[in-house]
């Protein structure tokens, strides 16, 4: 039985499929549901907000105050508390399992397209946070359709 499972969400048009099956599972083991969204795309503010946003600040910031809602919708539409909601500036691959271990999280659950060509050498965060993950990773495919 999971215990604790991590949803990794970049809000991307798919994210409903990830959703569903991180549900699915959490019921299933009636485990702890986390989530984290990382700030890879926009830049870091010059402020004192440090790394990992606190959910409950006023931010100044308007792209961070959207995926700050984003974050929060998601959260409530699966009811996880909104201290194991996390916002975190960084690369996916790295915060994720970096977030899994410190939080005793044994499930990561994480989306995955298929690749060909340069996109395959690149590598995808998928791949990473499986060659790093300090627990199961459930890579949920994407299909172009989805
Ligand atoms: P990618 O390989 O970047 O297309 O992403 C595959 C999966 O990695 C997504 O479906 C998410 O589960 C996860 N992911 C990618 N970027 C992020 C992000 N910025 N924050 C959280 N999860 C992410």
């Amino acid at each position: 039985m999971y215990q604790h499972i991590l949803l990794a969400a970049d809000f991307s048009e798919n994210t409903e499929f990830i959703v569903a099956r991180a549900r699915e599972i959490a019921h299933q083991h009636m485990a702890k549901l986390s989530v984290v969204h990382v700030l890879d795309n926009i830049p870091m503010p010059d402020t004192s907000y440090g790394t990992i946003i606190s959910l409950g600040d006023e931010l100044d910031n308007q792209q961070l105050k959207q995926e700050k809602i984003a974050l929060n919708t998601l959260g409530e539409a699966l009811g996880v508390p909104s201290n194991q909601r996390w916002l975190i500036w960084g690369t996916p691959k790295e915060e994720i399992t970096t977030l899994a271990l410190q939080e005793g999280v044994d499930l990561i659950v994480i989306g995955s397209h298929a690749r060909h060509g340069l996109a395959l050498l690149l590598g995808s965060t998928a791949s990473g946070v499986l060659h790093h993950a300090p627990c199961d990773v459930l890579a949920v495919r994407l299909h172009q359709e989805n």
